[in-house]
């Protein structure tokens, strides 16, 4: 009997752990272990910061659904690697050894690389986590109490634009409902070198597009922003030429600002050597395998990606929910196929597709594949993408109770709305 560990519980380590045990039956053993007791659904993060949803809609008990599978779950941070000895340590001190190691551990936020920003510092508010959306959601109803400017973005480093982009037209959409939006000046500041860029060089016209929405909610905005800190209640943000220097700068005050931070991988395996790289994002090949650590897979946010291009601030590629869902699946295969003695052959295919809502309508992009040039470059908006992500958003929670292995992006995103065929 193998014992595969999957850590992690978001997105990607739920589908992995579901998937792996669906496909190597009760002759071998999964363990998934992630750092809370519950499922969060992260895409739905922007709509609890404007009380669109509540914690009990878009989390779950991971447990109890689990063990329906027999699915062992331990409810406990990864705290140490050792990845020449496959074993591991949980911050309860439990040591556990495993014959395959999946790792969809997320990014961990970095914050720390810009003075003041985050929940803790206490100079911008996040939707990155459930907890942090409910901060988040705090702040905007002081700011419906006392009106003033609002910044929402994303800094240096960032690679995750589309929930900015949401929250941005989220919250206008909200203001506008409880009747204070003429009283609160917007500013989207973002280190995209261009509007619609979203890491991804853009996609179809994302540019014409959502300046175009930015536009008709009187949402100004400043590209090529590098965010230096929040200092006295300021931001404080040097504006960029195309050749990096600076052009600008600007010193705003402020009300709430949501700013999406830089990523980087979680602080148990940033030090190990040829498991990840500097930012301690988890290196694999074309099969989601670590090459030094061949034992250990990788799925989701922390993998390394490197940009498509250099841009003036940095910017990095978004890991979207379809690629993560085609990097679990072939990570299913190519581990079943190791224990029956075979080389693993499946590839992720890395398309992205994603839907952003803008709290009445939204907007749908597919980059086909995510690397352009591109087969497709779809963008397209309308008020089916709205109701499509709330169908979406019910439909994954529900997977995750019923422990449903299909891919769920190809059945929902390809199929139901048509996109497949596009192609
Ligand atoms: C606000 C927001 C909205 C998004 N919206 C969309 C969208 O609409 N569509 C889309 O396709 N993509 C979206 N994304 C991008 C992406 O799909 C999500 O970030 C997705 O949640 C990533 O899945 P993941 O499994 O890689 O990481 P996560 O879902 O972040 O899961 C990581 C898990 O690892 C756990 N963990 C972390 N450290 C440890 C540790 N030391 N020990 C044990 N467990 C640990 C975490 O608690 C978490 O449960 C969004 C991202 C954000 C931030």
């Amino acid at each position: 009997m193998a014992t595969i560990i999957v850590v992690g519980a978001g997105l990607g380590g739920m589908s992995a752990a579901y998937e792996l045990k669906a496909e190597l039956g009760q002759q071998h053993e999964v363990i998934l272990i992630n750092n809370k007791p519950d499922f969060e659904f992260t895409p739905s993060n922007p709509w609890i910061a404007v009380e669109w949803r509540q914690r009990k809609e878009t989390s779950i008990p991971i447990e109890p659904y689990v063990r329906k599978k027999s699915i062992r779950f331990i409810a406990s941070g990864l705290e140490s690697l050792n990845a020449a000895q496959q074993q591991l340590e949980l911050a309860d001190g439990q040591k556990l050894n495993y014959d395959f190691l999946v790792l969809c551990t997320g990014p961990e936020l970095a914050f720390d690389e810009i003075t003041g920003a985050g929940p803790d510092a206490g100079g911008t508010s996040s939707v990155c986590t459930l907890t942090h959306a409910e901060h988040c959601r705090d702040n905007v109803n002081k700011l419906i109490n006392e009106p003033g400017h609002v910044i929402v973005g994303a800094m240096p480093g960032a690679s995750c634009f589309g929930p900015a982009y949401e929250y941005a037209f989220i919250l206008d959409k909200h203001l506008r409902d409880k009747k204070v939006r003429k009283s609160v000046p917007m500013t989207f500041i973002t280190s995209e070198p261009y509007i619609g860029h979203l890491g991804l060089n853009g996609v179809g016209d994302s540019k014409g597009m959502l300046e175009s929405e930015l536009r008709q909610r009187d949402i100004s905005w400043i590209c090529n922003a590098k965010t230096l800190g929040i200092i006295d209640g300021k931001m404080e943000i040097d504006e960029l030429d195309e050749d990096g220097n600076v052009k600008r700068h600007h010193s705003l005050p402020y009300q709430h600002a949501m700013m999406l931070p830089a990523f980087r991988g979680i602080a148990p395996l940033r030090s190990i050597e040829g498991l990840v790289n500097p930012r301690g994002f988890v290196l694999v090949d074309d099969h989601q395998r670590n090459p030094k650590y061949p034992q250990i897979y990788a799925a989701g946010v922390c993998i390394a990606i490197p940009p498509l291009s250099k841009t003036p601030v940095p910017t990095g590629v978004p890991k979207t929910g379809y690629m993560i869902e085609s990097m679990v699946r072939a990570i299913t295969h190519n581990i079943k196929a190791e224990l029956m003695g075979q080389q693993p052959t499946c590839k992720a295919t890395w398309n992205a597709i994603c839907l952003a809502d803008m709290g009445d309508t939204g907007a749908a992009f597919v980059a086909m594949p995510q690397i352009p040039p591109r087969n497709v470059a779809w963008f397209k908006k309308g008020k089916w993408v709205h109701l499509a992500k709330i169908g979406f958003e019910k439909y994954f929670l529900h997977k995750m109770q019923i422990g449903d292995t299909e891919p769920m992006y190809e059945r929902f995103m390809l199929k139901y709305l048509g996109i497949d065929k596009l192609e």
